[in-house]
């Protein structure tokens, strides 16, 4: 099938691929194409990086013009023979792993970050998903992944005079972004229908292709739908709960059913948060409309193959949903499926009253991660409501540190020094560490920050004539419109979400320490900083306020540059010329952050809150932190540290960062900041990229996973519910009896009498556990059964020696066990023996 039917107008037949050059979003990461569209349109191409937008807008005299232009010509089929090579080159995944995921990988997220000339996100969830998508492809891991079409994204940011942030909605004509309606074997347009109350949502659907993986995007703003539910997809966050449900339901019934609607048999399904976890039952019921059978057995059917990834650090970050909005929505769908919302309910809400998504998505996964170390502690704290008495430490949740797609990120000047050093084909297959930089001289290394820097500068002053600087400047033109910026200055920079665990304001504690640095005249510091407030995060609003009015101190102005409408395109130019990106969040709050990964391959240096992933990365060569080796204990809001880390980050930026970048050696180079910058991308660009975090999900998660699922039959399914129902059965009925300890030799050694009320060895597991205290480590240890009791059927003596610990550490407990059932996130069964 062509593509070229499509658009409104005929391509010249020399032309005809342009219609798949320009669908594919491929050109959003591979710079390559820049050249051709720029060919076309260039005012154009520049204002937008739209390549459909280029095509649907140039004239037809143009498009013919164009293919009697032999050099126009050259460079089209360049693209075309590339596009092609790509398209068929064997991959990491065909090479390594071919037949094992063919049914596919679906990936359903809320929000997709691929490019921002198709604001579908508003902030980390969706750059990462963008992210993993591009590595995917590069990978050739055949990841489906599907998500909502809204009419207007997130808000769009500018400030006013006073620097008060105004937010505006800009409707995305859906026919001018890089996709194109997805339709049936006639031609019609799919429409999958949702049920709501008293009615039929239809969606209608969208492709779009990224690489080699497609990209499936739902739309309610259907004209067979009710006015009032055609803005169900329009916009992201909102903050109204009601449409959030509505939007939750598209996504995961909707989501659902078009895979099944298009034929698709998922191997896995991973969702990205709990917002999707509608997917996960209507997986459920699917399978149930297959199969039979009751709900039970299709949630224990069907979940080995599920995964869930959650991104909070605080419970209060999960979706949840009141009774009157889940009974009027989710009741009538459940109900015509033959199952109850009551046992959606128990599933999810660990005790609560509300729909917990996030809940609910652990409720019905086979397995679930966090995404860095920190994150996992964090994760197994705020989950344990669904576990019962099981400790922290022992929630199996697992974690993946998230990464970033190298290519999307590196600027031209990087992209030619790790060619040089490491070949075209670089960041496609596995990154090798045998990669590093060690042919590349220290000159080399500092004219590409150099040349970045200057860049950097330059797009700041456009950017900043865009920003209407001419107007709006309160002492000084040149200062508000960047002409005081300097291209040798050390530059400072950071950009996220404006919202009061980032503690953007940090760097603002004492306004004279930092003035102090702006101004001083031998070793300068410049500050670029860009970000949006939550239209409703009045506190986030007030930090944003509290920078702009700094920015615009008589003796600060022009040293200190705020970008406004931060997004995916202002970030990659940031992260390309900033000498270092700071971050400061409140440990342990930064789930994994991602922006510092990004500087990583263009030599930037991280000064960071040791929390994340930077708590994991960071050591005295790489670059610099705050607190290092703060442990998690508890997640807090104590605002405790705040001073002393402000203090830290000022003496890191005096004593180290500026002394270190301006002190030049015999050869005027800053030796120390080069070894730093080497010793950075060397050790760090591959180990945090979106290739070693895709290829990680694959080999660690959705291959074992996959067989886990194939595994669970609909006669395996049965069984393993009857086990998992025996254990529920039993398990009020289990009891300690005698627990003796003795000394032996140097020892303690335990016996432990049990009950077991008709289970049977095999299904429990008797340890005796001691936590962590001034007496030693955490101690697991697992107790032998030595005999059979001849008083009662079904009990036992267990026994285990131990190094000693004072009266009352250990304490014994039994847990259910299971060959085929993930434990204890299948059944979170725990006795302590007090
Ligand atoms: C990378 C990125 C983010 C996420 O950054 P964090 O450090 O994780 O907060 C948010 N928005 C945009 C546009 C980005 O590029």
């Amino acid at each position: 099938m062509t593509l070229a039917g499509y658009i409104n107008r005929t391509l010249p037949d020399d032309l005809a691929g342009l219609a798949t050059l320009a669908l594919d979003l491929r050109w959003s990461w591979h710079h390559g194409s820049d050249q051709l569209w720029r060919a076309i349109e260039p005012d154009l191409w520049d204002a937008t990086h739209n390549a459909w937008l280029v095509l649907n807008s140039v004239s037809v005299q143009h498009l013919q013009s164009l293919a009697g232009n032999r050099e126009f010509l050259a460079i089209y089929r360049r693209q075309i023979r590339q596009h092609r090579e790509f398209t068929e080159a064997a991959t990491w995944y065909s090479d390594t792993h071919a037949g094992e995921l063919d049914s596919g990988i679906a990936w359903f997220s809320m929000e997709f970050g691929v490019s921002e000339c198709l604001p579908l996100y508003s902030g980390g969830l969706g750059v990462l998903a963008g992210d993993f998508l591009k590595a995917a492809s590069d990978l050739g891991v055949p990841v489906i992944a599907i998500g909502l079409l809204y009419q207007q994204g997130y808000f769009r940011q500018a400030l006013d005079a006073n620097g008060e942030q105004l937010e505006f909605y800009p409707y995305n004509d859906p026919t001018m972004l890089p996709v194109v309606p997805l339709r049936d074997h006639e031609g019609l347009w799919l429409r999958i229908p949702v049920p709501f109350p008293g009615r039929t949502l239809r969606l209608r659907v969208w492709k779009g292709q990224v690489g080699r993986c497609e990209l499936l995007l739902l739309d309610a703003n259907d004209p067979m739908n009710e006015p009032g539910d055609r803005g169900v997809t329009s916009e992201l966050y909102s903050g109204d709960r009601e449409k959030r449900l509505q939007q939750e339901m598209v996504l995961g019934i909707g989501g659902w059913r078009l895979l099944e609607r298009l034929g698709r048999h998922p191997s896995v399904c991973h969702i990205n948060e709990g917002h999707p976890a509608f997917a996960l039952v209507e997986r459920a019921q699917a399978w149930q409309r297959l199969n039979g059978g009751d709900f039970e057995t299709a949630r224990i059917a069907t979940r080995a193959s599920n995964l869930f990834t959650t991104h909070t650090s605080v419970a209060a970050g999960f979706d949840h949903f009141p009774n009157t909005l889940t009974r009027l929505y989710l009741q009538p769908w459940l109900e015509s499926a033959g199952n109850s919302l009551e046992a959606l309910l128990s599933i999810a809400n660990g005790g609560q009253e509300d729909l917990n998504m996030a809940g609910l998505a652990l409720g019905m996964s086979g397995r679930f991660n966090a995404v860095s170390e920190i994150h996992q502690r964090v994760t197994q704290t705020i989950f344990q409501p669904w576990f019962g008495r099981w400790p922290a430490r022992d929630i199996p949740a697992e974690y993946v540190t998230n990464g970033v797609h190298t290519p999307s990120w590196d600027s031209p000047e990087a992209d030619q020094l790790w060619t040089a050093a490491c070949g075209k084909d670089r960041w496609r297959r596995p990154m090798p560490q045998s990669c590093p930089l060690a042919d590349t001289t220290d000159e080399a290394l500092w004219q590409m920050r150099r040349a970045q820097r200057r860049r950097l500068v330059d797009y700041l002053r456009k950017r900043l004539l865009a920003q209407h600087c001419e107007q709006d400047f309160y002492h000084n033109r040149d200062a508000a419109c960047g002409l005081m910026l300097d291209p040798e200055t050390l530059t400072l920079g950071f950009a996220r979400r404006f919202t009061a665990y980032k503690r953007l304001d940090l760097l603002l504690r004492e306004p004279e320490r930092l003035v102090a640095m702006l101004n001083n005249r031998d070793r300068p510091l410049q500050i670029v900083l860009a970000g949006k407030a939550h239209p409703k995060d009045e506190e986030g609003k007030a930090i944003l306020h509290r920078w702009k009015t700094f920015s615009m101190r008589a003796d600060v102005e022009g040293k200190v540059i705020f970008i406004e409408d931060y997004d995916l395109f202002v970030a990659s130019q940031l992260v390309q010329g900033v000498d270092v990106w700071l971050n400061n969040p409140r440990h342990p709050w930064e789930a994994c952050g991602t922006s510092g990964m990004k500087v990583l391959v263009n030599g930037g240096l991280n000064l960071s809150q040791y929390d994340g992933w930077w708590a994991e990365a960071w050591n005295e060569q790489v670059g610099w932190a705050i607190r290092p080796g703060a442990s998690f204990e508890q997640l807090s809001q104590d605002p405790g540290h705040d001073a002393s880390d402000a203090d830290s980050l000022y003496r890191l930026l005096e004593e180290q960062v500026i002394p270190d970048f301006y002190e030049l050696d015999e050869r005027g180079l800053p030796d120390r900041w080069l070894h730093r910058v080497r010793s950075s991308m060397d050790q760090l660009t591959a180990r945090y990229s979106a290739n070693r975090m895709v290829r990680e999900y694959v080999e660690q998660f959705y291959i074992p996973m996959a067989r886990a699922g194939a595994e669970r039959t609909p006669e395996q399914a049965a069984m393993l519910l009857q086990r998992q129902e025996n254990l529920y059965r039993h398990w009020p009925r289990l009891r300690f009896g005698r627990l003796v300890q003795v000394e032996e030799e140097g020892q303690q050694l335990f016996t432990l009498d049990v009950y077991l009320d008709g289970l049977g060895l095999d299904q429990v597991e008797v340890d005796m556990v001691a936590e962590a205290s001034d007496a030693g480590g955490r101690v697991v240890e697992p107790m032998q059964m030595i005999q059979a009791l001849a008083g009662s059927t079904d009990s036992y003596q267990f026994q285990c020696r131990v190094a000693p610990r004072p009266e009352g550490h250990y304490t014994p407990r039994i847990r259910a066990r299971d060959e085929q059932l993930n434990l204890p996130l299948e059944a979170p069964l725990i006795l302590w023996f007090r």
